[in-house]
């Protein structure tokens, strides 16, 4: 805010207003700073942990500090997180909004890399970046209990934790064939593949077949799923993880080869369909072609096949939009179960050999991909679901059916009425599945499409995974598992296992992280038979860190143990959690299923971490998402420094509903801007001693700000604000200074430093953000008129708008000129007349 707005006030004006008091312009630079050293040094943003009664836990993500600085995004969020926290202390709560920083990781690592620093050098000098803008921001941090992924004193019980899972029988090794981005050289989680490409630089992801470890996630798949009822979260999130975790319920059919002893199993869920199942299709993986067990007349053409499709990635084999191949497999046929027919049996890379039991039933007319196949390859397709149940006989529907969906040229996925499907044509869809499984001795079965976490990283920057290979040991079948022989976990007492400072940190691209080159590292003495044994040199994925970084935060004074025992009983589950919904199935998926392990392993009192989840909008510039290539990034600092954290803090929260985000634009910020210049001006200018008359106004205010607030509706709370300053300003000769302290609660959530700045100004000795929430009165919000409802005999009449409190005599006169009623009140003698104030009225003829 510049001098120059009041300097700018036409001459004229200023005389009119004589009783006007000059005011100083505000100085937000030095107020902000001013009041950020006060609350710090005052602690009203620290609870007591230990003793607090009225405990709140307002947790926010934690950023990656590993860009520039604070993005405008970051800042977005966390004041959104902050609004609501603020709202809550002055509610009565001890709230605790803990921030640090999520500095280990791919994330971190590539931006060190990028700018040609090491990553420990990188991670100080972020460090104070994000630090000294978080101050800025004017949130209320606990700063006491500030924590960073990368600390020893952090990762020592991140590794302690992965000892736990160990134990627990939750983190195993094993080959497998997993995600390996050629750029960041490393293997990924398949939570971290999106569309194919890599979650951090958008590369194509490739398979590669490595030993590593994983955590047993998929142990927890119901309990995941059935968890999603119980938790009040956004429900984009609750959505996006139900389907990540992709429960179906189906059933495993055999399919028996004709004139041998052999079978193909198949899983569906729609087994409803099988009279439509008019061929099979095995993938080139399949045990039975890698055994050759099969008969078949073409064999060089399908072998030549399989070899052209194993150069294939998965990614481009499953691809929707790419035209499927396939070869038949000649001189084989399965026999349908239902219909006891021979179908041709068919070799397609759509189907991968390694997944599931490696083959499908393709029912074309009902599965989309079966039906491209199909058409393509001139196989039968025959409708067994008719989408409409009404209508004439089945041989007709099939009929028109069969015509309407090879002219419509898609197949219908929908359940109906069967037709086609001898007993039992008519019958509904899921009644017909339980029974055609039954029949066709099917086995009902259960799967989910959640993969187990991979957990381990070719990488330098991270904490490297504590354990322990004895070659010797694995001889002799000795191990601290019997299923894992030669691996031992780190003792505790050995913990943290440091990472070293190393020269050539950078990813080797040979399926092994940096630290495999480092012989001072790896080179260690097995913890049981004292031979030389090797460490593992692979670190564990960021989502480790912050699968569990709520849990340490209000215990970071802890030395001797990772988390406080009546702290966290205290403080958890989180009450509330506000974050990007691009976590839905990574960080959120994740930090559920630890919190179960934990809690299985008896270590913690709650199952699920975060009580309340809410998923806030995008930011965006000029109707697009900011990206530095756009040039529309925006850097919060320059606005800080222009305009004042509170104004920047309140104009993102003006921008549209918080769950929605909204589109950023530099003259918006001037609206702001003036409006926290006009309730500098107007404390400035209150009456003492005078009894409100602004009552309607203030308690209107408070009800749709506190509502709004409580809702994340932050958009219209702060139009609430601009509502009762308009009405404050057009009776400015009657505001009183406790009137003015109203709004300036309501805005105190908005803009912390300039309300307090005011607040004391107008004598309060307290931080205004410690202050009680204003409280509204329903008899200030009442309508001055109501409509009376009017009866005859107990029936309604008609209804007539009084002024409220109105008498029954008042009542009487008005009902009694009124057209609509006079008719009925003519037909008898009124006997009696009840009468509810402000309610209605009733004659009894
Ligand atoms: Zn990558
Ligand atoms: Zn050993």
């Amino acid at each position: 805010m510049s001098k120059k707005s009041v300097k700018s006030l036409p001459k004229k004006t200023l005389k009119k207003r004589s009783s006007v008091k000059r005011v100083v312009a505000y100085n937000h630079a030095r107020t902000e700073k001013k009041w950020q050293k006060k609350w710090a040094s005052s602690g009203i943003y620290e609870p007591n942990l230990k003793t607090a009664k009225n405990p709140f836990y307002n947790l926010m993500m934690f950023p990656y500090p590993s860009a520039e600085g604070l993005h405008v995004g970051n800042m977005y969020a966390f004041t959104g997180a902050d609004v609501y926290g603020r709202f809550k202390r002055m509610q009565g709560y001890d709230v605790f909004e803990p921030i640090g920083l999520d500095g280990f990781g791919i994330h971190s690592e590539n931006y060190a890399l990028k700018v040609g620093t090491h990553p420990i050098t990188q991670a100080k000098i972020s460090e104070k970046r994000f630090y000294k803008q978080l101050e800025m921001i004017g949130n209320g941090f606990a700063w006491k209990e500030r924590l960073e992924t990368y600390d020893p004193d952090y990762y020592r019980w991140t590794q302690w934790l992965f000892t736990v899972m160990f134990k627990k029988g939750l983190a195993y090794r094993k080959k497998a064939v997993v995600n390996w981005c050629p750029s960041c050289k490393t293997v990924l989680a398949d939570e971290q593949v999106i569309a194919g490409e890599c979650e951090r630089c958008d590369t194509i992801v490739i398979k590669k077949e490595l030993e590593q470890w994983f955590f047993k996630i998929t142990k927890y798949a119901e309990r995941l799923l059935s968890g999603i009822d119980t938790i009040d979260w956004s429900e984009k999130v609750k959505i996006a993880q139900k389907n990540w975790i992709g429960k179906s319920e189906g059933a495993l059919i055999q399919f028996p080869i004709s004139h041998s002893q052999l079978s193909i199993e198949v899983y569906t869920t729609r087994a409803d369909t099988i009279f439509g199942a008019t061929f099979l299709v095995i993938g080139p993986e399949h045990p039975l072609l890698m055994n050759n067990e099969l008969d078949i007349n073409n064999e060089e053409e399908v072998k030549e096949y399989i070899k052209v499709a194993k150069k294939k990635s998965e990614e481009d084999r499953m691809r929707d939009k790419v035209e499927k191949t396939g070869v038949e497999l000649e001189g084989v046929r399965a026999i349908n179960p239902a219909t006891k027919e021979p179908i041709p049996v068919w070799v397609a890379d759509y189907v991968l050999g390694h997944v599931g039991t490696g083959a499908i039933m393709a029912v074309p007319a009902h599965d989309t991909r079966d039906f491209a196949f199909a058409k393509k390859y001139w196989l039968n397709i025959v409708p067994v679901v008719e989408p409409d149940a009404h209508a004439d006989t089945a041989d007709d529907m099939a009929v028109r059916l069969r015509k309407s969906i090879v002219d419509d040229d898609e197949a219908y996925v929908g359940h109906g009425r069967l037709v086609n499907s001898g007993p039992y044509d008519g019958m509904d869809s899921l009644e017909a599945r339980t029974k055609i499984i039954k029949a066709v001795e099917g086995k009902k079965k259960i799967t989910y499409r959640l993969r187990d976490w991979l957990i381990s990283r070719q990488r330098y920057w991270g904490p490297p995974i504590p354990m322990i290979f004895c070659v010797s040991c694995k001889e002799k079948g000795a191990g601290e598992r019997k299923d894992m022989p030669g691996w031992y976990t780190v003792p505790n007492n050995d913990l943290p296992v440091m990472l070293p400072n190393i020269k050539n940190f950078r990813p080797t691209g040979n399926d092994t992280s940096p630290l495999a080159s480092v012989k001072s590292f790896y080179e260690v003495v097995c913890p049981k038979c004292k031979k030389m044994a090797r460490r593992e040199t692979d670190v564990s994925d960021t989502f480790l860190d912050s699968a569990w970084y709520y849990m340490r935060y209000p215990s970071q004074t802890e030395k001797k143990r990772p988390w406080h025992e009546g702290i966290t009983k205290k403080w958890f589950p989180v009450d509330m959690y506000i974050g990007g919904a691009e976590h839905a199935v990574l960080h959120l998926l994740y930090v559920r299923f630890f919190a179960m392990a934990l809690y299985d392993g008896g270590m913690i009192t709650f199952e699920e971490p975060f009580q309340k989840f809410r998923a806030h909008g995008l930011l965006i510039k000029g109707g697009s998402k900011m990206s530095k290539s756009k040039g529309n990034v925006v850097n919060p600092d320059d606005y800080i420094k222009k305009c004042g954290a509170d104004a920047l803090r309140m104009y993102l929260m003006f921008l549209g509903p918080f769950a929605e985000g909204g589109d950023f634009q530099d003259t918006g910020i001037l609206g702001i801007t003036r409006f926290l210049e006009r309730i500098w001006r107007l404390s400035h200018n209150v009456h003492s001693g005078k009894k409100s008359v602004f009552e309607k106004d203030t308690h209107a205010a408070i009800k749709k700000v506190t509502d709004d607030i409580a809702n994340l509706r932050y958009n219209t709370a702060i139009s609430a604000c601009m509502i009762l300053l308009n009405a404050f300003e057009a009776g400015k000769n009657n505001v009183t200074a406790s009137d003015v302290k109203i709004l300036l609660k309501l805005t105190a959530p908005f803009a912390p430093h300039m309300t307090e700045e005011l607040w004391h100004m107008l004598g309060e000795k307290k931080s205004i953000h410690v202050a009680t929430w204003p409280a509204y009165d329903e008899k200030y919000l009442m309508e001055e008129t109501y409509n009376l409802v009017v009866q005859v005999n107990g029936r309604v009449r008609a209804t007539i708008e009084m002024p409220r409190g109105s008498t029954r005599e008042e009542a009487e006169i008005l009902v009694r000129q009124e057209k609509r009623v006079m008719g009925f009140l003519d037909a008898g003698t009124i006997r009696k007349v009840i009468f509810v104030p402000d309610k209605l009225i009733n004659f009894v003829l």
